[in-house]
């Protein structure tokens, strides 16, 4: 298959051809060399590349430097209140199981304001696929230390570095009961877009959670430390339905104090999702339940 090199990474080009219908004319406006651009890339050839129908695709978003990827993307777009993507897109999901719904946060966003619904909503297994882009850094507001900065990082909010033990969403997606765990990496758009692809396709909740380096306030986790410490799951014979195994590699990057860090597919399974057991939609969404037909006459009689 042909490829071409934009920025030293090489593209698919089909996947550029394809994933061309999904630009918008809007101008970006995150920073020159953000890792965000590579993360839009992947996300639009795995839109593409599965074939999904923009009327039939809705991108939802939280506040932040990922919140502007609803704008970028030309599908249908949602960008709610911070920390606020997992209810937004689980009641499009309720209302509209036909639709496939693509939830994206940051660290600060899903991690930090957000995380009740994070760690609820994995219970559920709606079919959702939740990117996040992790840059470990509050970003849009300039750089202060989110739940995911590590331990000694300097940032406006922690002049003589940050003291509190980073948040694991890895480790927490796989005991919270997220379906498919994984975790890409923003330098290698051609594995991350893989990643995403099997997210989107996955019935039930998935979690791709990106290593996205901001060049601008995260001075430490630049691509240069990532490429020096990522190496992938699937190149060790990692057994993805092993939840033990899983976790052993979720607590690696901490245990061997960032040395060995993972990305790749950490863990799979199949469950049956909230939406196919609610008696109420599981056999017709609620968009073409017939309005006419019910009477509330009845629940209003009750409350006189
Ligand atoms: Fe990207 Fe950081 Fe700039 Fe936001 S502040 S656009 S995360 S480089
Ligand atoms: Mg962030």
């Amino acid at each position: 298959m042909s490829t071409i090199t934009r920025n030293g990474m090489d593209y698919d080009l089909v996947m550029i051809m394809a994933a061309e219908e999904l630009n918008v004319k809007e101008k970006i406006q995150w920073c020159p060399g953000c890792g965000n651009f590579s993360l839009l890339t992947a996300l639009k050839g795995a839109i593409s590349e599965l074939g999904l129908k923009r009327h039939e695709t809705v991108i939802v978003s939280g506040i932040g430097c990922s919140g502007k990827t609803p704008h970028y993307v030309n599908t249908y777009g949602f960008e709610g209140l911070h920390g606020r993507p997992l209810p937004v897109a689980s009641a499009i999901k309720l209302a509209n199981t036909s639709l496939t719904v693509i939830a994206e946060g940051g660290d600060g966003d899903g991690y930090g304001i957000g995380v009740q619904h994070f760690v609820h909503i994995m219970r559920r297994n709606y079919d959702l696929t939740y990117i996040v882009h992790d840059n470990q850094i509050y970003g849009l507001t300039t750089g202060q230390a989110s739940p995911t900065s590590l331990l000694g990082m300097k940032t406006k909010t922690t002049p003589w570095g940050v003291i509190e033990t980073p948040f694991n969403p890895i480790a927490y997606a796989i005991l919270g009961g997220a379906t498919y765990v994984a975790r890409g990496f923003a330098g290698d758009a051609a594995h991350l877009k893989e990643l995403i692809k099997g997210a989107i396709a996955h019935k039930g909740f998935a979690l791709v959670d990106v290593f996205q380096p901001c060049v601008t306030f995260n001075k430490m986790n630049t691509y240069q430390w990532f490429q020096q410490r990522v190496y992938k799951l699937e190149d060790t014979g990692h057994k993805t339905q092993d939840k033990e195994a899983a976790m052993e590699k979720a607590l690696e990057d901490s245990k061997s104090d960032h040395k060995k860090v993972p990305i790749g597919l950490f863990y799979k399974e199949e469950r049956p999702t909230y939406e196919d057991q609610l008696p109420q939609i599981k056999d017709n969404p609620l968009v073409k339940h017939d309005l006419k037909k019910i009477n509330v006459s009845e629940a209003y009689d009750a409350l006189e």
